[in-house]
């Protein structure tokens, strides 16, 4: 977990109104679903968000091991004593902060229980181990982000839980807007990552055939930072790029044919 009140703004290149759906359903204590690839900008996102409204954000990344108990707080033993201490989702709650769960749907099937009533009218946490009913105030917000393309049958978002959140989707910048990103994130000059942007383009119509996903634009960042660092644009890709997509020779050498006609 990990709690974040930025003093300043994280750096956030808007792709579409999504800042503004992002304020509204704040400001409604509607909660919201970010659907996209990995790497897109989500996170980054809601940071964003949080700052511009003053708000504190709980991540927490979600794992096939996290329990509801791991968001709401557990008893804890203390110099001896049994003291119970907060969950982010918890924490966030008592101060109508921003609780943000990462990959949602990789959490114990118990979180959507704890879920469901934080998300509809009731707007309650139910803490069972102390008998608590908190009540969110005004300013709770609940986030949460899934990635479409790992999806499968037994892992999928319910119906009855999907259909409780607002949605987004998430995809990569258009070219434009990745290139002003991964320079300011590197500080590559925009003339070096424009080839780096037009790579990642061909990469990603190869997603879903040989690759299961394409290239990041965090991927993009890490192969302009070491390009920036002063390191050659072929051992930079081989580390950024193409080790990182893919464990098969043959993957990878269409990888490295792929860029040798782009440098
Ligand atoms: P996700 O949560 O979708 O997996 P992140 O938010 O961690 O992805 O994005 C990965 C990195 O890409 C971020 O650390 C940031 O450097 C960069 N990034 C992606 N999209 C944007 C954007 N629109 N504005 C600013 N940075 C971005």
């Amino acid at each position: 977990m990990n709690v974040a009140t930025r003093p300043t703004l994280p750096y956030y290149q808007p792709t579409g109104s999504e800042c503004g759906l992002f304020e509204m359903a704040h400001d409604n204590g509607l909660p919201l679903l970010l659907k996209g690839p990995t790497g897109c900008g989500k996170t980054r996102f809601v940071e964003y968000m949080a700052a511009s409204l003053g708000k504190p954000l709980y991540t927490v990344a979600c794992h096939d091991d996290l329990s509801a108990a791991d968001l709401i707080g557990r008893y804890l033993l203390k110099g001896g004593e049994t003291v119970w201490v907060d969950g982010p989702l918890t924490r966030a709650v008592r101060e109508g902060g921003i609780c943000y769960l990462d990959e949602v749907v990789e959490a114990r099937k118990d979180v959507t229980v704890v879920l469901h009533p934080l998300t509809d009218t009731r707007r309650t946490l139910m803490i069972d181990r102390t008998g608590e009913e908190l009540v969110a105030p005004k300013g709770f917000m609940l986030v949460a982000s899934y990635n479409p393309g790992y999806q499968n049958v037994l892992k999928r978002l319910k119906p009855s839980t999907r259909q409780r959140f607002l949605s987004i989707s998430f995809d990569f910048p258009d070219p434009e807007t990745e290139i002003k990103v991964v320079s300011s994130e590197s500080r590559l000059e925009a003339g070096r990552v424009a080839p780096l942007v037009r790579l990642a383009g061909h990469i990603r119509k190869l997603s879903g055939m040989d690759l299961e996903e394409g290239v990041s634009t965090r991927l993009l960042i890490y192969a302009a930072t070491l390009m920036a660092g002063g390191m050659g644009v072929n051992a930079a890709l081989e580390a950024a790029v193409i080790e990182p997509l893919s464990d098969e020779p043959d993957v990878q050498q269409s990888l490295r044919d792929l860029i040798s006609t782009i440098y």
